[in-house]
């Protein structure tokens, strides 16, 4: 059975390419019908933040991206924090030394340079392994300076190879890396260890990760090799690295660009099946001639040895314009009732929202959900609906662009809106006698008879449908804005 993790270190805001390997992980267990485990790798306490954990877990539920055993749900491999699994990694690290797959060294760095200096090497060339068989005697006299080892695994003189799901076979020439420290002299056991001690002890078959750890799966299975040694797993597992994700300049997307960081597209108003469309297509895709696409077709279709390994560039235009067609596919309840966090932010309401606005909110939301791609273009399409006619603000460039005679057609547009009864108070009515007494009456053209009023009832140029927002808005507050306007 296949078994897949996710495996953040908590770090920072949430980086939308390690949400998009958090994505794969997610669509290769739910496509084979295996086990996702969520583990969280904090052994850097320099560096790990509660706020950073809390903003994953955050992320992943925005997503619906859930997992089947790890943290908050517990399983048979509990603990999944690290920093909760010392006691855990001391056995592991006590079985290793007894087997000799792991040993004492005492050098410091300056003694391993001033080595390769002494030996007539670039004292840059790192370690030579020359450690590994120490005597007692030596290690005592180290102990008796007062030094405390290092622990480094000792890995093999051979070339080690594997068969990347995403890369196909790759080769680390033997001599590639020397020795590494498992575990630091103050006993602290460090990433190249307790990353595949966990993948080992929690039945891992499948190691989905950024290309940026590749260089680090060599001295991983030197472990593994070991692991398998002493008893406490059978098999290495299959690794396959993701390709980077790109941003401006031909760069890897920087923490600095606000694209990388997952809730500034949510700030935004990226809904979760936008995003998760998208990033989906960072490294995969459904099929040739087709973007748009459901989680479900994901599921359906994914597998990991269809993954590109070429760099993949986070194209926020693609995004936004794919996120557009996922707003469109949602109903008209489930749209507005998403807009409603945008609106609150943006000050237009609060919450809870009254009957009135409400009411408004339905029956606007359909108008703008054709003309947006994200959430966040909400409050500026919205937001007159909302504003009392006497508060309402004119957009600069609204206001310029009103024609010399746009009194005249304010006030031909109130005159004819008077007679039309209350109870027939409809876009296509209005519709009907603004066309009656603009455009036929007055010989305007449409753009001309209608830009003014616009402006008048939303305060912008550019707004949701003009008639069926008159409609929203009821004969008394349209008058209202158009005679406002025209004073
Ligand atoms: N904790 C590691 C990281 O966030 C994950 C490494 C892995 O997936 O193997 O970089």
């Amino acid at each position: 059975d296949v078994r897949v993790r996710f495996c953040p270190s908590p770090t920072g805001t949430p980086h939308v390419g390690l949400i998009r390997t958090a994505l794969f992980n997610w669509a290769y267990a739910r496509h084979t019908g295996g086990t996702l485990v969520f583990r969280i790798e904090d052994t850097d306490a320099a560096r790990d933040s509660e706020e950073s954990f809390d903003q994953i877990i955050e992320g992943l539920r925005w997503l619906r991206l859930d997992w089947d055993e790890g943290v908050g749900e517990g399983g048979p491999h509990a603990p999944y924090r690290q920093s909760e699994r010392y006691g855990i990694y001391r056995d592991v690290i006590e079985k290793l030394k007894a087997s000799g797959h792991i040993y004492e060294s005492y050098a410091t760095g300056e003694e391993i340079e001033a080595r390769n200096v002494s030996l007539g090497r670039d004292p840059k060339m790192g370690y030579d392994n020359f450690e590994r068989d120490i005597t007692e005697a030596q290690r005592e006299a180290y102990r008796a300076e007062g030094r405390s080892p290092a622990l480094r695994l000792r890995v093999p003189d051979t070339d080690l190879s594997f068969d990347d799901l995403v890369r196909g076979e790759i080769t680390f020439p033997a001599g590639s890396f020397s020795d590494f420290v498992v575990v630091r002299p103050n006993g602290h056991p460090l990433y190249p260890f307790v990353n595949p001690v966990d993948d080992a002890l929690m039945g891992i078959t499948h190691v989905l990760r950024g290309e940026d750890l590749l260089s680090s799966t060599p001295r991983q299975i030197a472990l593994y090799h070991a692991l398998i040694d002493i008893g406490l797993t059978t098999f290495v597992p299959r690794f396959g690295h993701l390709p980077y994700v790109m941003g401006e300049g031909n760069k890897k997307l920087s923490k600095r660009d606000p694209s990388s960081n997952l809730f500034h597209h949510r700030d935004r108003g990226f809904i979760p099946e936008g995003l998760v469309n998208y990033l989906a297509l960072l490294g995969w895709s459904l099929t040739h001639d087709r973007d748009v696409f459901s989680i479900e077709e994901m599921v359906a279709a994914f597998d990991v040895v269809n993954v590109n390994p070429n760099p993949a560039r986070f194209d926020l235009k693609k995004a936004e314009s794919i996120n557009g067609d996922h707003v469109r596919l949602l109903d008209h309840a489930d749209f507005a009732e998403r807009t409603i966090p945008y609106l609150v932010a943006a000050g237009v309401v609060q919450e809870p929202l009254n009957d009135r606005e409400r009411e408004i909110l339905a029956e606007a939301a359909p108008l703008v959900q054709e003309r947006i791609a994200l959430l966040g273009e909400a409050p500026a399409m919205l937001g007159f609906l909302f504003t009392p006619a006497a508060e309402l603000e004119y957009q600069e460039d609204a206001r310029s662009s009103l024609p010399q005679n746009a009194g005249e057609i304010l006030a031909a547009a109130s005159g004819v809106l008077e007679e039309v009864p209350d109870a027939e108070w409809t876009h296509d009515r209005v519709h009907t006698a603004l066309t009656e007494a603009l455009i036929d009456g007055l010989g305007l053209k449409p753009r001309v008879a209608f830009g003014p009023l616009r402006v008048a009832v939303s305060g912008r140029r550019v707004s949701p449908p003009l008639f069926e927002s008159m409609e929203i808005l009821g004969k008394a507050d349209s008058l209202d804005r158009l005679s406002r306007l025209a004073r």
